[in-house]
């Protein structure tokens, strides 16, 4: 009996084993066939930025933008950034991409506007690497002048892992950035490391809570003590709050109330293309 469980242990050890190799191939060559695709999607147009509304909860008007990165893949469909963000950022291909998306949002943006809502933002997420990126001040400096787009309407979306390497060199770009009128903010807050010094340190305007916090209300006791922490801690900070991820009227109910400032979520609208975002702007003037 010992002998025969002993025999199905290892045969099944070695089915596992064969399971888990053949998984890690499909895995490494997908991910090996994303990267040389990667190389041209940006030359051969397969990019495309949505974008979702940011909601004045005191008013329930689109006061934002954010602009969300999509890649239109030839053979393999809409490919989501979770999937192809990571190895932009590995081979340094996010330097041009995230360019890229910096322009279409801050053209956007200057148009809607002209269009339809004066005091619309724009908010663009920069991983840590674009910071790598010497020509960054610049490149926003002339996008600005460029697009006409105010320097105000501007937010650079960075996460808190930026914040906790070597700073050194990063805070006179912040310094540059805040300058000409850029305004940042503290994507995926609660989710990265626990010191809040770099609060203090850095020039950030607005938190935006995790939606992993957001999905947890009202039925998770912990989700909803940290977001009304996080809401009061802003508050007292004087630093605007947006909630991320919001899915129904219940949690924006519960924001309200908490004296939150901004949402995005699904509840109101998923990304979207440019069109349909601009039909939204017409449907809410
Ligand atoms: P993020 O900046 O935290 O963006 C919010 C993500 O939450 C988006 O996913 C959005 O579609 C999703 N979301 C919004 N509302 C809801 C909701 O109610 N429910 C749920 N379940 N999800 C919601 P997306 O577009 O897939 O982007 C994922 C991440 O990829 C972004 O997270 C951001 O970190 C990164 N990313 C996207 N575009 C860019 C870009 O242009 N540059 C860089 N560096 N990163 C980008
Ligand atoms: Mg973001
Ligand atoms: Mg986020
Ligand atoms: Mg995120």
């Amino acid at each position: 009996c010992a002998d025969s469980a002993m025999y199905a242990a290892k045969e099944s050890g070695r089915n596992n084993y064969q399971f888990y190799t053949q998984e890690m191939n499909a895995r490494s060559q997908r991910r090996y066939h994303l990267e040389k695709n990667l190389r041209h999607a940006l030359s051969t147009g397969q990019f495309v930025v949505h974008y979702q509304p940011k909601i004045n909860l005191q008013d329930g008007k689109i006061v934002g933008a954010e602009g969300l990165l999509r890649w239109n893949h030839p053979d393999l469909g809409l490919v989501s950034p979770e999937d192809f963000i990571p190895i932009a950022e590995e081979t340094g291909l996010i330097v041009p991409i995230g360019r890229w998306v910096l322009e279409q949002a801050c053209r956007q943006a200057a148009t809607w506007r002209r269009d339809f809502a004066p005091d619309l933002r724009i908010s663009v997420n920069l991983s840590p690497r674009q910071f790598q990126d010497d020509q960054l001040v610049e490149v926003i400096g002339d996008l600005i002048r460029e697009t006409g787009l105010p320097a105000h309407a501007l937010e650079l979306e960075i996460t808190e892992s930026l914040l906790i390497g070597d700073t050194d060199k990063l805070k006179p770009m912040f310094d540059a950035l805040t300058a000409l009128g850029v305004v940042f903010s503290l994507d995926d807050f609660g989710t990265g490391y626990s010191s809040l010094s770099y609060l203090q340190r850095f020039p950030i305007s607005n938190l935006k809570i995790d939606r992993s916090f957001i999905n947890g209300i009202p039925s998770n006791r912990d989700s909803v003590a940290l977001t009304q922490t996080i809401i009061a801690m802003a508050n007292a900070l004087t630093l605007t709050v947006t909630a991320e991820g919001v899915e129904d009227e219940q949690q924006m109910r519960f924001l309200q109330e908490a004296g939150c400032c901004e949402m995005q979520g699904n509840y109101y609208s998923k990304p979207v293309a440019a069109e349909d975002f601009a039909r939204l702007l017409a449907a809410g003037r």
